[in-house]
């Protein structure tokens, strides 16, 4: 009999008869390990532990103190939120079940569920759960399988496809349900210790709107009662600042059904924001030499063609006829920037040329993935693109990576930077890509950032460095990026004239200090709690009248503060009402203005933190007030300071 190589996480290395299982592996290196063994890796795939071994492989084993483990118990609470539903509603059509990074969902149809549904379902659940069914696994020949599915399109669709090659067919069953699956699973329905339901949404099947609208239930699973609990905190903490609620209470913005999905319209409240946000990367920007530059939201395709997005992007392409001829939305700004560069011609001397644009680019995403400012059709990248010289990429992308801190230090973000190197496929010649990833991690060296390799993972038109913000709740989004492009000046034909009087090529380097805009907007949101710093709070001070006799004295403070944005609340409600109110809006100052303070002519300021005080002098309240929006941090209040 021949035999296969396992390869442990050790580097150890395992020769056991070829068609040997997981499991076997497990008990070979000790019975203990065997019995407590739910499943395997093999090759980073996860796979059931009797899945036999037919070629030398690289092994985990997976028990449940692994980090594989809480997916393998997701997925069987996928089966069991199955098995409930269709205790519920026999009625209802399983589609597929997969586990999530936080949880489960299981696409169905055939079934109209609603938030009570999933309740009876959820109790349903757990009767399954106490029950403590064993879940197996079992090979039934192909025939059967689709015996047992004639009914199911949806599940006949997989045996056509993904299971193709499979006879017989694996399924897993407890009880008296049963469901074709790969697996793997944990050993009983009793294993999960903490099951929920969460909400309903729709999808379609294999995610493309052309196909059938499914259901999509979400649900999530934790070994123990506690972690579930946990998890419903944070989850109910992120649902509070969830920038699509604070963004309906202060008016930021909407979207539309009218309009557009993924259509985001900015109100003037969020306008006022994004102006200050603009205004912040503009003077970064300028202050670090760029020019300012700007370009329509649509070319001909020409241009696309050249650029490689019509050969590449073009699916996710709006494009339009005009005239007989084509156009599309831009989906990048980078291609109209390499144009304007080649407008003109350029010498060594000339270079670096860095332009920037706030420029709004459509992309189309698939109308279920779109979900508030995270994911749209349309937003603003904070654009810029520099064309150097190979020797100069260093100093840029230095000075690049140093705004980009400035920037997140501003916002109080923390973050975490992968640094991604050569892929297999790729443009440019061995020297340029040795040499430019050697530029980026000098750089990264001498910032002292900390940083994690992603080894093949960048562009295939060049090496980059990429920040993720992480946000209040430990979440992590895509942020600002510094990415080398060999490809684009060849696509282009992009030269200029070197010091021996011949033609070179620039490389182009494209980079951003917040990503997209939509994307800031929203961790922004999330991350302060709609509390925004007075630099960016869309209302910075707002006065409240005791009584509307106080309004003349109202306005004549307006009128000192012109340099900010404030308000009077004019409405006659009572002052603990006018206080709830600004409170709710997340305006950082009140101003209470009675008889008191119009006798005294000064002020009482209450805080966000409902800090307050009286008897203060209103030139005392601007000057710190200017400080700190001219200083654009959050550091200390006014109140706090005092
Ligand atoms: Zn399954
Ligand atoms: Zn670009």
């Amino acid at each position: 009999m021949s035999t296969v190589t396992v390869t442990l996480p050790d580097g150890s290395t395992l020769s056991m008869d070829e068609g040997s299982t997981v499991e076997d592996v497990a008990y070979e290196i000790g019975p203990g390990l065997g019995s407590d063994t739910v499943a395997g890796v093999v090759d980073g795939d996860l796979v059931d532990k009797h899945t036999p071994l037919i070629e030398d492989v690289e092994l985990v084993i997976v028990t449940p103190q692994s980090d594989e483990y809480v997916d393998v118990l997701r997925h069987s609470a996928a089966h069991v939120f199955a098995q409930a539903l269709q205790r519920e509603f026999p009625e209802a059509t399983l589609t597929i079940g997969p586990w999530t990074d936080d949880g489960f969902y299981y696409d169905v149809t055939g079934v109209d569920l609603d938030e009570d549904d999933l309740e009876t379902i959820e109790a349903e659940a757990e009767r399954i759960i106490e029950a403590d069914y064993d879940i197996e696994r079992e090979e039934v020949p192909r025939e059967d399988a689709f015996e047992r599915y004639e009914d199911n399109p949806f599940k006949q669709d997989i045996l056509e496809t993904e299971a193709a090659d499979e006879d017989p067919v694996s399924f897993y069953q407890q009880d008296d349900f049963y469901d074709l699956c790969q697996g793997p699973h944990v050993e009983s329905t009793g294993e999960i210790g903490g099951f929920a339901l969460l909400e309903i949404s729709a999808s379609f099947w294999r995610g493309d709107e052309d196909n059938e609208t499914l259901t999509r239930v979400y649900g999530t699973a934790f070994p123990t009662e506690d972690g579930l609990e946990e998890y419903l905190e944070m989850r109910k903490q992120a649902q509070e600042r969830d920038h699509r609620k604070i963004g309906q209470e202060m008016d930021l913005f909407s979207i539309d059904d009218t309009t557009g999905p993924g259509l985001p319209l900015y109100e003037p409240n969020g306008k006022k924001i994004l102006n200050e946000l603009s205004d912040y990367v503009g003077q970064l920007n300028r202050d670090a030499g760029y020019d300012e530059i700007e370009t329509p939201h649509v070319f001909r395709t020409e241009l696309w063609k050249k650029s490689g997005h019509y050969d590449n992007y073009v699916d996710d392409m709006f494009l339009l006829e005009v005239n007989d001829e084509e156009y599309g939305l831009k989906p990048m700004n980078c291609p109209g920037h390499a144009t304007i560069f080649d407008q003109k011609s350029w010498s060594y001397r000339d270079l670096p040329v860095r332009y920037f644009e706030d420029g709004k680019v459509y992309r189309k995403e698939q109308r279920g993935e779109l979900s508030g400012l995270s994911r749209t059709w349309a937003f603003t990248i904070d654009d810029g693109h520099l064309f150097v010289r190979p020797d100069q990429i260093e100093q840029e992308v230095l000075a690049t990576v140093d705004i980009i801190l400035d920037t997140l230090d501003t916002f109080n973000l923390d973050y975490t930077v992968q640094f991604a190197t050569r892929p297999e496929k790729s443009v440019g010649g061995d020297e340029i890509w040795e040499k430019a990833e050697n530029q980026l991690e000098t750089v990264l060296e001498e910032q002292d950032i900390d940083y994690v390799v992603e080894a093949g993972d960048g562009a295939f038109y060049g090496p980059k460095i990429d920040f993720a913000f992480e946000d209040a709740l430990g979440r992590n989004w895509d942020g600002p990026t510094v990415q080398l492009d060999f490809n684009m000046p060849e696509r282009f034909d992009l030269t200029y004239t070197g010091e021996d009087n011949e033609d070179h090529r620039p490389v182009m380097i494209h980079r951003a200090l917040y990503g997209s805009y939509e994307r800031f907007f929203m961790v922004l949101t999330e991350h302060y709690n709609g509390k925004f710093p007075p630099w960016l709070a869309p209302e910075q001070v707002r006065i409240l009248p005791v009584s509307d006799d106080n309004i003349p004295y109202c306005e004549e403070l307006q009128a000192e503060l012109d340099d900010f944005r404030v308000e009077i609340e004019d409405r006659s409600w009572t002052v603990g009402k006018k206080i709830q109110v600004a409170h709710d809006d997340r305006v950082p100052y009140m101003l209470i203005i009675g008889d008191n303070e119009e006798e005294a002519g000064d002020i009482s300021v209450r805080d966000r933190n409902e800090r307050e005080e009286k008897g203060i002098d209103l030139a005392e309240f601007r000057d710190h007030l200017e400080t700190e929006v001219e200083q654009q941090r959050t550091a200390v209040t006014f109140l706090a300071g005092r």
